[in-house]
């Protein structure tokens, strides 16, 4: 198995077989003494160096990059250049030679899976089921955007001519493409967005999020290793304010953004500031995603996937269940179920085969966390809060909140924190307009026996989106294309056929013979 990860990384962490220790204890659900705390602990190798997740990423958060006179990072400058010269050899050789090399990450991706899963659990702070997922993911991407280069970009695409004249469409990358990602799917997302704009014909550069540099890195060297030449992909390390600076430079010719919609703003702003061509983004954005339940629902399903959808990754997903509408007259009982069922719930180390959930990302986002229950504890209901002050660190407790009305949440709270708001189904019309007023559009869930109650739903909640009878997370690439409207994002759908063809430019060209 290929290592990329240096000797840096504690052994202890990287070298455990966590897959074998699942296997080989298939009791879901029993409790292992407690396991030593990654996230806010210090872990020194045996020359005294602090590997903690802090110390790796206080490391790369200051990358060691020189400023040039102006105060512009100079790795920024010199990654452009680089990228622009790239570009046009990278183009040039069609999309059934890159379509080959992404097949070799997906390759490179498996032969990896049990380190990956270990440094997104220790970096990323995510359980082992959710980087098992990840890791699949990331690989479905690059196997996705492989078929479509083929498909799309191996040749000119045939066009009806006129009698003495062939038409053909030829689709090309656009150049520079700056892709940025965040740090709640720091493979998967990060992998999925360089497979496409590299697929396309474009050299790349990605700015990761400054939280999970070490899982970039570590994607980067296994696209190297897959065949790719390193001038097309560079990594440049560092800030919001890092990423700001490549979006502003007026050599490159494309953003795909996945992140909050603030940020989305931001860089929406900057390009459109910007002297010379007009550069497109593609935004993926955040959700304030909701849940309508009906008397027809069968309680233990809808437990089981308000659950799964609400707390899974500590509610750190954009598709994360936020807002849980019950019907007045069935809601004390899914209630009394739900909050029951939490307690089974198992918190700690990520790291841990028999953790549902981990921490929350950083003391920053835990603290947002703290100060909207601190809120609702004054002006809504808070139900229940499971109780994590033994853990310390950035660990936060699951809870559900009982809502006055949706008049009280406008914005996506990006936790483990579940809204539930009681309601009449027979006024869904007025209801779900109430939910789609608020902006977003991404993910939408009914549990309900009735079609025409499912196609109520979804006539009054516009979403990109929708899943019946089922969770609202988990979308597999090219099963369900995933992506919002709205503050939820531009669109076009990753992991679905219309999203290659926005990494691209297209050129019509006709022949009279
Ligand atoms: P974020 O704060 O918006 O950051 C995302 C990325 O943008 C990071 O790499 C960040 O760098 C960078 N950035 C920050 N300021 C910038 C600027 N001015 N110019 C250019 N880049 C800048 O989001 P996050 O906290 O990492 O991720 C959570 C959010 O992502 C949630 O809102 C979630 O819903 C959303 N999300 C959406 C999807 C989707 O598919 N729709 C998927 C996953 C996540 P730093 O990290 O260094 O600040």
């Amino acid at each position: 198995v290929h290592s990329f990860l240096d000797d840096d990384v504690s052994p202890d962490v990287v070298a455990a077989d966590p897959m074998a220790t699942l296997e080989a204890n298939p009791h879901r659900h029993r409790r292992l003494p407690p396991p030593p705390q990654l996230f806010g602990a210090s872990r020194k190798n045996s020359t005294g160096r602090d590997l903690s997740v802090e110390a790796d990423r206080e490391a790369l958060r200051k990358p060691k990059q020189k400023l040039s006179e102006s105060g512009t990072s100079v790795a920024v400058d010199v990654a452009v250049t680089t990228a622009l010269k790239a570009h046009k050899e990278w183009d040039a050789r069609g999309g059934a030679e890159r379509g080959a090399i992404l097949r070799a990450m997906a390759d490179a991706l498996q032969a990896n899976h049990d380190p990956l899963c270990a440094l997104i659990a220790r970096e990323a702070g995510r359980s082992l089921q959710d980087g098992i997922d990840e890791v699949r993911e990331a690989i479905d991407f690059c196997r996705y955007y492989a078929a479509e280069a083929e498909r799309l970009l191996a040749g000119p695409i045939a066009l009806p001519s006129p009698a003495g004249e062939t038409d053909h469409l030829e689709l090309h990358g656009r150049g520079v493409f700056v892709c940025i990602s965040p740090w709640n799917f720091p493979l998967a997302i990060f992998t999925g967005q360089l497979a496409a704009a590299l697929a396309a014909g474009n050299a790349v550069i990605a700015k990761p999020a400054e939280q999970t540099p070490r899982i970039a890195e570590a994607a980067v060297n296994l696209f190297y290793e897959a065949g790719l030449p390193r001038d097309v992909l560079q990594l440049v390390q560092g800030d919001g304010k890092v990423g700001g600076e490549l979006v502003g430079d007026p050599r490159i010719a494309g953003v795909a953004f996945t992140g909050s919609t603030e940020v989305a703003r931001i860089i929406n702003r900057t390009l459109a500031a910007k002297d010379g061509p007009i550069v497109p983004l593609i935004a993926e954005t955040g959700g304030l995603n909701g849940m309508f339940i009906d008397t027809t629902a069968l309680k233990e399903q809808v437990v089981d996937d308000v659950i799964a959808s609400a707390f899974q990754s500590a509610g750190q997903r954009c598709s994360s269940l936020r807002v849980l509408f019950l019907p007045n007259d069935t809601a004390d009982g899914i209630l009394e179920t739900l909050l029951g069922a939490m307690d089974t719930l198992v918190i700690g180390d990520p790291a841990d085969p028999f953790t549902d959930i981990g921490p929350i990302i950083d003391a920053e986002a835990k603290a947002n966390l703290d100060k909207h229950i601190a809120k609702m504890r004054t002006e809504a209901k808070v139900l229940k809060q499971l109780d994590v002050s033994k853990l310390g660190g950035n660990f936060f407790g699951p809870a559900v909140i009982e809502l006055k009305s949706l008049d009280q949440i406008d914005k996506e709270v990006f936790g483990p924190i579940l809204h539930v708001v009681r309601y009449d189904p027979s006024d869904i019309a007025n209801v779900g307009a109430k939910l789609a007023a608020k902006g977003y559009g991404l993910t939408l869930g009914v549990h309900s026996r009735l079609e025409s109650f499912a196609d109520d739903v979804k006539k009054a909640v516009p979403a990109g989106n929708v899943y019946v009878n089922r969770t609202i997370v988990g979308a597999v690439v090219g099963v369900q294309p995933f992506g919002g409207s709205g503050l939820s994002g531009t669109g076009p759908k990753a992991g679905g056929p219309f999203y290659l063809p926005r990494f691209a430019e297209e050129r019509a060209i006709s022949v009279n013979i």
